[in-house]
């Protein structure tokens, strides 16, 4: 399916938004002309206070909203020219970390990391070997077999990192991964995006914690109300 997607290839970036803006169908304008680009191997965090358009340029991403104008090109690929039936093929090449962990509460740390690989339709085989090497990666192989009730905040969002890895996806987006955590498994699980991103991967991180972008001394993306306002490639947090 890629050939129909090689043809829309029009530049060599990862992430590239050009002059895109969000107009929600009752009218309110979440992005309003908002151009950057992100390249290969990139950590860059975006912060802004609630409401400021976080959300929704992480949805363009992914297909889940359309642009209202502009182009949003994913490794030169223009997601609004993506098919609704290729989305799926293009959401497997990243990986999303939500705040709330979104596990499934009957199946265990295993089987929700397996699970994303069943999906993606993986031997058995390379299931068997990758899932634990991937709970090692993340510090959980050693509780592999609990289920989401038998695991703390620290250790759910191991679980969702290794299911969001496990794939092998170009970039990783984490959306507030932090928000319900205490400042020690905040710093444990920045570490662990540091280290996948440390092996390759493009890592997007939205957060509100001043502390993990100060010190992530990393790139920061400022927004505020539908619009970068700051663009900063050493981390400093003012908002
Ligand atoms: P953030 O993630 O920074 O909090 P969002 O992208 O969620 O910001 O929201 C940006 C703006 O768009 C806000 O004014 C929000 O109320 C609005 N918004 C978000 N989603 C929708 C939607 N589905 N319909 C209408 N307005 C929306």
């Amino acid at each position: 399916m890629f050939a129909t997607l090689f043809a829309l290839r029009y530049n060599a970036r990862m992430i590239y938004f050009d002059n895109v803006s969000k107009t929600y169908i009752d009218g309110t304008m979440a992005l309003d002309k908002v151009s950057f680009s992100i390249g290969q191997g990139e950590f860059v965090s975006i912060v802004g206070h609630s409401g400021a358009g976080k959300t929704t340029l992480i949805k363009l991403l992914f297909g889940e909203e359309r642009a209202t104008s502009g182009a949003v090109l994913f490794d030169s690929i223009d997601i609004k020219r993506v098919k609704e039936r290729d989305l799926p093929t293009l959401r497997r090449r990243i990986g999303v970390i939500f705040q709330d962990f979104r596990l499934l509460s009957n199946k265990t740390a295993y089987e929700n990391v397996a699970f994303a690989m069943e999906i993606a339709g993986k031997a058995d085989e390379e299931i068997s070997s990758d899932v634990p090497h991937v709970l090692d990666l993340v510090g959980l192989g050693h509780k592999m077999w609990n289920f989401p009730r038998q695991l703390s905040g620290g250790e759910l969002q191991r679980v969702s990192i290794a299911r969001a890895i496990i794939n092998h996806p170009d970039i990783i987006i984490a959306d507030e991964p932090t928000g319900n955590l205490d400042p020690i498994n905040t710093y444990e699980i920045i570490q662990i995006l540091k280290k996948i991103n440390d092996l390759g991967t493009t890592v997007i991180l939205t957060t509100h914690n001043k502390g993990v972008v100060e010190s992530l001394g990393k790139r920061v993306i400022t927004m505020d109300h539908g619009q970068i306002i700051r663009d900063n490639p050493v981390g400093e947090y003012s908002l």
